[in-house]
């Protein structure tokens, strides 16, 4: 839930189910484009040279895609129609 404090400027929608989202806030996800290394033995890569995109999502899609779920699915369950594509 987005606060009512929260400038327009800085006000998007989640890519996925359209919620509301601060591009600011805690827990708002930005897409980005970067350059990882190759490493060696594997390991956690370092991103160099983030580009950040104007594309958003909300925490809670983002855990949906996390664990192999296609985001937006909820509201599939509330009886909100969301386009998927
Ligand atoms: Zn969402």
């Amino acid at each position: 839930m987005i606060e009512a404090s929260v400038p327009l400027s800085r006000r998007r929608n989640c890519t996925f189910c359209g919620t509301l989202v601060d591009s600011n806030g805690i827990g708002t996800f930005q897409l980005a484009d970067g350059w990882l290394e190759n490493r060696r033995k594997g390991g956690a890569n370092t991103i160099a040279i983030v580009h950040r995109r104007d594309v958003f999502a909300c925490h809670e899609c983002i855990d949906r895609l996390r664990h192999g779920i296609p985001a937006g699915q909820m509201h599939l369950f509330d009886g909100v129609a969301r386009d998927e594509s």
